[in-house]
């Protein structure tokens, strides 16, 4: 892989940050776009803008195309069996809300059961919280391994005749484990519960292919692609996306409309009420071109030597935690050093010009487990290099003796 020449495609990268080239290490929040991706945004807006599904006119079938185009890429980059599994929605956020809100609540009730571990991402906790709420489901969770993985074993236990659903993050977030979502999609089968699969933090580091996994439904984001913002999608298998009631109404997502009956549209139109993201849908289609081109795996294969040596560099920072195991881990190193709040780590790096996150990363659980209030996170992608790295490890040593009181 030409890290050299990828970095050329990234116009956001080449400019200096408080007087030094700027180091982005914070990829798992959102990721940089390339120039692939601006134009193909650009292009959209200059020469083919129109609403879709509707128009007869040029412009309005040259914007339908584009849309249903990308729909196609997310597709097969996912290698989903048809377009009609595809629902285009603003993100992992949405897609798994979508799951909860129409899915969920109409087949769980009283004395059934929810699976998540405890270590998801806000956006896979909370939307089952509220099903178990309102249906009087119960939530249960697989419990963690002393360095944040989970035995099938456990998973073995939890998941029983009760469950209805199991919801797994692929990668993450913090911990950069990739979790054994397929055989985790197996034992939730035997069972007779549905797999949901979070892919905010797999679709952009790794091949992903929904068939081979066998999960029921699949929830991503663009942004963290090198997508834009606003732009992701949910793959559900279509039989159960055929069952589920849309959860937003109104116009693009009907077949017929009477004073007082409706009937919708079929899959996935029904899931795609009002005028939907078209710019981002195409940005979304110019990014899978764009990775696709490198290679998934090239990029995964990348991220994991980085990370490798991100973790080698770091933990000979003293006073230095990084949480998690170092193997099995995608391009995600989450740290404290001392007693030195991460908010002022990220702080006094952001001065040296390299950008790290801060805080709980949408992972209160997570943390409380981890026993911290808060953590730092470096996370790379295709564009990162040793040189980010080693400015990141130097940077810490200078942070460590800035701070060097509370580090004792
Ligand atoms: N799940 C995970 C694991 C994430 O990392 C994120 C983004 N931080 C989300 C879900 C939510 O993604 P979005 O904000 O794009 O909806």
């Amino acid at each position: 892989m030409n890290v050299t020449a990828i970095r050329e495609q990234f116009p956001i990268l080449h400019q200096e940050i408080n007087g030094h080239p700027l180091v982005y290490l914070d990829s798992a929040a959102s990721s940089q776009k390339p120039r692939s991706v601006i134009d193909a945004v650009m292009r959209y807006y200059e020469l083919d803008n129109a609403n879709v599904h509707r128009g007869v006119h040029t412009l309005g079938s040259r914007a339908t195309d584009a849309y249903e185009g990308a729909r196609e890429k997310v597709r097969k980059f996912l290698n989903a069996a048809s377009t009609q599994e595809i629902i285009f929605t603003r993100g992992t956020t949405t897609a798994l809300n979508l799951v909860a809100s129409s899915y969920a609540r109409s087949v769980c009730g009283e004395g059934d059961e929810i699976v998540l571990t405890p270590m998801e991402h806000h956006s896979n906790l909370i939307p089952w919280q509220q099903v178990a709420k309102a249906t009087g489901a119960t939530l249960k969770y697989i419990p963690l391994q002393p360095d944040g993985t989970i035995r099938l074993e456990d998973v073995e236990e939890t998941i029983n005749e009760r469950t209805k659903i199991v919801s797994v993050m692929y990668v993450s977030n913090v911990l950069g484990i990739v979790n054994p979502v397929k055989e985790i999609a197996a034992i939730a089968h035997r069972h007779g519960a549905k797999m949901v699969v979070d892919g905010a933090q797999s679709t952009p580091h790794m091949r992903v292919d929904v068939q081979d996994l066998d999960c029921d439904f699949y929830a991503f984001s663009g942004h963290k692609m090198c997508a834009p913002t606003g732009i992701g999608a949910l793959y559900g298998k279509k039989a159960l996306l055929e069952e589920m009631e849309p959860i937003e109404f109104g116009g693009e997502m009907i077949d017929h409309v009477d004073l007082y009956e409706s009937t919708w549209k079929e899959l996935p139109w029904k899931f795609e009420g009002g005028t939907p993201i078209i710019s981002g849908a195409v940005g979304l289609g110019a990014a899978i071109d764009f990775l696709e081109e490198i290679g998934l795996d090239n990029i995964e294969a990348h991220e994991h030597a980085l990370s490798a040596y991100a973790y080698e560099r770091l933990s000979a920072i003293d006073g230095i935690t990084i949480y998690g195991p170092n193997q099995n881990r995608v391009g995600i190193v989450t740290f404290n050093i001392g007693d030195v709040h991460p908010h002022d780590v990220a702080t006094v790096l952001d001065t040296k010009g390299i950008a790290v996150r801060a805080g709980h990363h949408c992972c209160q659980p997570l943390m409380r487990w981890l026993n911290a209030s808060a953590t730092a996170r470096a996370s790379f992608y295709l564009y990162n290099t040793e040189e980010d790295v080693n400015r990141l490890a130097d940077a810490l040593h200078q942070t460590k003796e800035f701070f060097g009181y509370a580090i004792g």
